[in-house]
């Protein structure tokens, strides 16, 4: 996929995630937050018709050979274009409520137990100092590893895929949770869609 990006369609309600995310809080994360990346994204590539035909991801793995006009505008609303349309996509309302077969194995060799993974991750997100993301990547050893980025800065910068993405601008929860971050974090892993991170973990690693 490729420019003119398109926000995506969520494949699920804004209301499908309560009362671990609210109804207010997802439909302005998707409909004003992430629609405003993906058209600012659009607007820096605009005049760069030779980037057309990249993959967002492709851009963000090669932000150093972009024009330096428009690098910092693509690392930071081509990263929010990218880490929201995979948080999107690793959501739902139900489903199982652990990771299984490969990526339950990789998780249990990488961290000792899927709590162990819950762990670290919680911490990683729960320490980013302001805004940023908590993600557990594959890295370039093919490896399981929990990372925090910066703003909207995406693993894929640093060589790594990201696989599932914790978000935690305050746009992310504070309506519902305020100040409360780690309450979020918490909450969260009721809504974690392991078969797509599943999904993401295998294709990773083909
Ligand atoms: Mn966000």
């Amino acid at each position: 996929m490729a420019y003119p990006f398109q926000l995506p369609q969520l494949g699920y309600a804004y209301d499908a995630l309560e009362p671990h995310i609210d109804a207010r809080t997802m439909e302005i994360h998707h409909s004003k937050h992430h629609a405003g990346y993906t058209n600012k994204l659009n607007a820096a590539l605009e005049g760069h018709p030779d980037l057309h035909s990249h993959a967002a991801e492709d851009l963000l793995r090669n932000l150093g050979d972009l024009p330096e006009a428009i690098r910092t505008a693509v690392r930071n609303n081509g990263g929010g274009f990218v880490n929201h349309r995979l948080f999107w996509d690793i959501l739902t309302p139900g489903g199982a409520d652990a990771p299984a077969g490969d990526l339950g194995r990789a998780v249990d060799d990488g961290f000792g137990s899927f709590d162990g993974l819950k762990d670290k991750l919680a911490a990683a997100a729960a320490g980013q100092f302001g805004s940023g993301w908590g993600w557990l990547v594959v890295n370039s050893t093919g490896g399981l590893e929990v990372v925090a980025t910066a703003n909207q800065d995406s693993p894929y910068s640093a060589g790594m895929t990201p696989i599932l993405g914790i978000d935690v601008w305050e746009h992310a929860y504070y309506l519902h949770y305020q100040n409360r971050r780690p309450d979020y974090i918490a909450a969260i892993w009721n809504v974690i869609n392991w078969d797509r991170v599943a999904a993401h973990f295998a294709a990773a690693q083909s």
